[in-house]
């Protein structure tokens, strides 16, 4: 039994008739998506950038220099978000998406999560830019390789990299279910971990694996940010850009709203936060859903993709 208040629409009539009736008609739409894509799915956020793990900096382990000093630190860290983020399971949104990808192919989605969710949702691949890479791709550190591994769900991804726990399980804590991760006081020593422990490049058999992340001081993927480039110089009208979970205020997410807009585009922004507008504001003609993604992504969708439910993870 579903009760009135459950069917309630969580979007203004009037809003979702106009935005679908411009849905329908778009051949050319962009979706820049950030943490509030995700945030229904459970996953912890790092307390901001004073977040610690095991008394380190989060942010101070996200660093190149990080992982030439200390390897085995920086991917116990990596091993613990992989581990909290494979907990998590894609939302409504993520499935909601990866099937307007499936029914419109000038749909592009461009990603800053590296939480793996949308390419666990099966959205098709080549209409999915990550912009910061993926915590399930592991790349060769080494200079000279360029091996790379997409889509590594194996956790641990080596035995040595299993997360110690204790009866105080960190993934368990209520910190972790108010959505924030800070286990610094979390009993269980980290192990030492000997270099040979550590995920080997099965190419060059020389440099060790490392996350496929960017990291601090790092240049975002080279031919991710070329596709993208070329995707919007090719298209002659971008018909909608969907703004969703971020607030697309600095480089290169600002850019794109821009770049959309230059190209005809009217913007959609899909926000829990009612004052998180992209930097160039909101125009006449354009919307502002506000809410969960996960609640809001199927229903301004639905004349497009039809009821979505959750289907296969394919990570499970
Ligand atoms: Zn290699």
């Amino acid at each position: 039994m579903v009760s009135a208040a459950a069917r309630t629409p969580v979007v203004p009539q009037a809003d979702l008739e106009s935005f679908q009736a411009h849905l329908n008609q778009s051949t050319r739409i962009l979706a820049l998506v950030g943490a509030g894509l995700s945030a229904a799915s459970g996953l912890p956020t790092f307390r901001g950038a004073g977040g610690l793990w095991r008394t380190h900096e989060a942010t101070q382990l996200a660093t190149p220099e990080a992982f030439g000093r200390d390897p085995a630190l920086v991917w116990q860290f990596y091993s613990y978000r992989r581990h909290m983020a494979l907990k998590a399971k894609p939302n409504l949104a993520h499935y909601a998406l990866a099937e307007l990808a499936r029914k419109k192919e000038g749909f592009l989605t461009l990603s800053q999560n590296v939480d793996g969710l949308s390419p666990r949702a099966q959205h098709p691949a080549g209409q999915l830019k990550l912009l910061h890479g993926s915590l399930f791709d592991v790349k060769c550190s080494g200079f000279f390789c360029d091996h790379v591994e997409r889509n590594n769900y194996i956790d641990p991804i080596v035995p040595a990299l299993e997360i110690p726990t204790d009866e105080s399980d960190p993934t368990t804590t209520e910190a972790v279910q108010a959505r924030e991760l800070d286990i610094s006081d979390h009993k269980v020593p980290l192990p030492e971990i000997d270099l040979d422990h550590l995920p080997l490049c099965p190419k060059c058999m020389k440099g060790l694996l490392r996350p496929g992340v960017v990291w601090f001081g790092e240049m975002l993927p080279r031919d991710v940010m070329r596709d993208i480039s070329d995707w919007i110089k090719a298209a002659e009208q971008i018909d909608l850009i969907m703004v969703i979970g971020t607030s697309a205020k600095v480089y290169p997410a600002a850019g794109y709203v821009d770049a959309a807009r230059s190209k005809g585009a009217r913007v959609a922004v899909i926000n829990m936060d009612r004052n998180d507008e992209p930097a160039s504001g909101l125009y006449k003609g354009d919307w502002f859903f506000e809410g969960d993604a996960a609640q809001i992504m199927p229903e301004i969708l639905r004349s497009v993709i039809g009821e979505i439910t959750e289907m296969p993870d394919a990570a499970a």
